[in-house]
């Protein structure tokens, strides 16, 4: 009997160890993508991320992610970074918050087939678009019981079906994810102007300390522009507020499609706007500046019926790291070049 007992536990042991082992090699790997998620707040850096981590995880070829567009909107829109599906670009992908698919998936929250959700929710709009996409398993994002946003999964490399333990694995990951997104999302509410979805006056100051510093260290140039709408009290006083906000977001909206992603857009303050450019020679941001200038210009910037005839003038200067000590240093600098612009006649570009 004795040795049948040592057996048995002989044969037992090495099977649940490898049970244990697993278990706590699959919570290491959750930590770590934890950690990797959790270190960045950039929404594009963290989706990216998220997208590669299910494939490599998985071993996808396609993956994309849902989420809504902003804090009060009530659409969930396919992100852009979707990988391996090959969708229309021109279509926006959508699925409504108040839908039955979204609604069931926060009373249920598991993985789930296109063809499972096509049997709970027949007919339902949502799981219609997913059906054009072709995914082979959806994942909810969850965050303090809402929907936060949805994964979508493509086939497989070997094309295997998803165990049990797989889609559990899943889940985690959308539940690490879905924290990173509900804080990425914060952050960007707390550091972007409403209005005109540039980055605010403290953000722009706190990206000018960092990007003197890596300018100093890696040697490279960097300039600033500093850019102010011409008699904007005019646009006010004549048409409204309402025509003066949207000269605004306008002017805010050819800034912003006028720079490159690294590049830092902001509202300086009422009608003021700066762009910080990194790696940027004056000679580079003069360029920028005249195409930022000629594009206001040009733009045909409507208040009812009217066209409202806006133009900017503006400020550029590059960063010497041994005489701008300080932000003061530089931002009046270029505001200096600007003041140059107004008293030469307005809707130019000057330089110091
Ligand atoms: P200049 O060519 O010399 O720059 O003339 P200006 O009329 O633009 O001069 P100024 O800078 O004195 O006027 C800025 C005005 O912008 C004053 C303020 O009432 C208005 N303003 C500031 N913030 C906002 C805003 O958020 N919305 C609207 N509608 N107006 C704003
Ligand atoms: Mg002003
Ligand atoms: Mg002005």
């Amino acid at each position: 009997m004795d040795d049948i007992k040592d057996f048995d536990i002989e044969i037992k042991m090495p099977v649940e160890i490898e049970q244990y082992e697993r278990k706590i090699y699959d919570l290491k790997q959750l930590i770590e993508i934890g950690k990797g998620l959790n270190s960045t707040l950039d929404s594009n850096v963290l989706i990216e991320s998220i997208l590669l981590t299910c494939m490599g995880h998985m071993r996808l070829l396609k993956a994309g992610i849902f989420l809504k567009k902003g804090i009060d909107e009530n659409v969930y829109i396919l992100h852009r970074n979707y990988k391996g599906f090959e969708l229309d670009h021109a279509i926006e992908y959508e699925i409504v918050s108040d839908s039955r698919f979204v609604k069931f998936l926060e009373g249920n929250f598991r993985c789930y087939g296109p063809e499972e959700l096509e049997k709970v929710i027949p007919g339902d709009p949502a799981v219609k678009t997913l059906k054009v996409i072709g995914p082979t398993l959806i994942v909810p994002l969850k965050g303090k019981g809402k929907l936060n946003g949805i994964i979508i999964l493509g086939e497989r490399i070997n094309n295997a079906p998803f165990t049990e333990s797989e889609k559990e694995y899943l889940l985690n990951i959308a539940s690490l994810a879905g924290i990173s997104i509900q804080n990425a999302s914060l952050y960007e509410m707390a550091t972007t102007d409403m209005m005109t979805h540039l980055k605010i006056h403290h953000f722009f100051q706190a990206a000018l300390v960092e990007e003197r510093e890596k300018a100093i260290r890696q040697k490279t140039p960097l300039s600033l522009i500093m850019i102010d709408i011409d008699h904007f009290k005019k646009f006010n006083d004549t048409y409204g507020h309402t025509c003066g906000d949207v000269v605004l977001i306008n002017v805010a909206q050819i800034v912003m499609s006028s720079v490159r992603q690294i590049d830092v857009a902001a509202r300086y303050g009422g009608e003021e706007f700066s762009v910080i450019l990194p790696g940027t020679s004056l000679e580079s941001a003069l360029v920028v500046a005249e195409r930022i200038r000629k594009s206001v210009e040009e733009a045909k910037i409507m208040c009812g019926d009217i066209r409202l005839g806006v133009k900017i003038s503006l400020g550029v200067t590059q960063f010497i790291p041994d005489a701008d000590r300080d932000n003061k240093s530089i931002v009046e600098r270029a505001d200096r070049a600007l003041y140059n612009s107004k008293t030469n006649g307005r809707n130019r570009v000057s330089f110091l």
